[in-house]
């Protein structure tokens, strides 16, 4: 299946300059949101998985899905203040400005293997936040996991030393 085909460009959304990845006609589509949850299932090492991670919000729609099919736990990654309870946060530089994800202190075991998720891999600085996020509980990362890579930002150089898969690549 072209899963391509599913993926709309919005121009200039949220701001000026940017072309949005709008994955909401994937999503919609029942053979093909399906198709590419099993798609992206299969990019993951067929070895154990304690907790998949998914970064608030587009990382909740497979995040949540993946856990159930490897048997894991499913751990949300949330913007500043959203959690109740006791946390751990980290800071990361955004284009203007700083922004901060926080994650629940009991979410992650010491020695838990972790896959993490979001839908787009763009500048990288969003799961490099999360990576370190996760290590700060003692989780061993076994795979940065995206739906949709944009490989001209070069965001993998930020995840060096950690596997990174994604299902499509612009
Ligand atoms: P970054 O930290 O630059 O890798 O940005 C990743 C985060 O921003 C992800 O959570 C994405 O949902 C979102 N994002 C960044 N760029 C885009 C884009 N062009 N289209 C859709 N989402 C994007």
């Amino acid at each position: 299946m072209n899963f391509n085909h599913y993926i709309r460009d919005v121009e200039n959304f949220p701001s000026e300059g940017i072309t949005f990845k709008d994955i909401t006609p994937l999503l919609q589509h029942e053979k093909a949101f399906k198709a590419s949850a099993m798609a992206l299932l299969n990019l993951v090492p067929k070895t154990p998985i304690d907790k998949v991670i998914g970064m608030e919000s587009r990382g909740f729609f497979y995040g949540p899905l993946l856990a159930m099919e490897l048997n894991a736990g499913f751990v949300p990654v949330r913007k500043a203040g959203k959690l109740p309870f006791e946390k751990v946060s980290q800071t990361y530089d955004l284009e203007y400005g700083t922004d901060t994800l926080e994650i629940h202190k009991d979410s992650i075991i010491e020695g838990e293997r972790i896959l993490i998720h979001d839908d787009v891999l763009a500048t990288g600085g969003t799961a490099e936040a999360v990576c370190a996020l996760v290590e700060k509980l003692g989780g061993t990362i076994v795979q940065c996991n995206f739906l949709i890579e944009l490989e001209f930002l070069k965001g993998k150089e930020k995840l060096k030393g950690h596997e990174v898969r994604s299902l499509i690549q612009y």
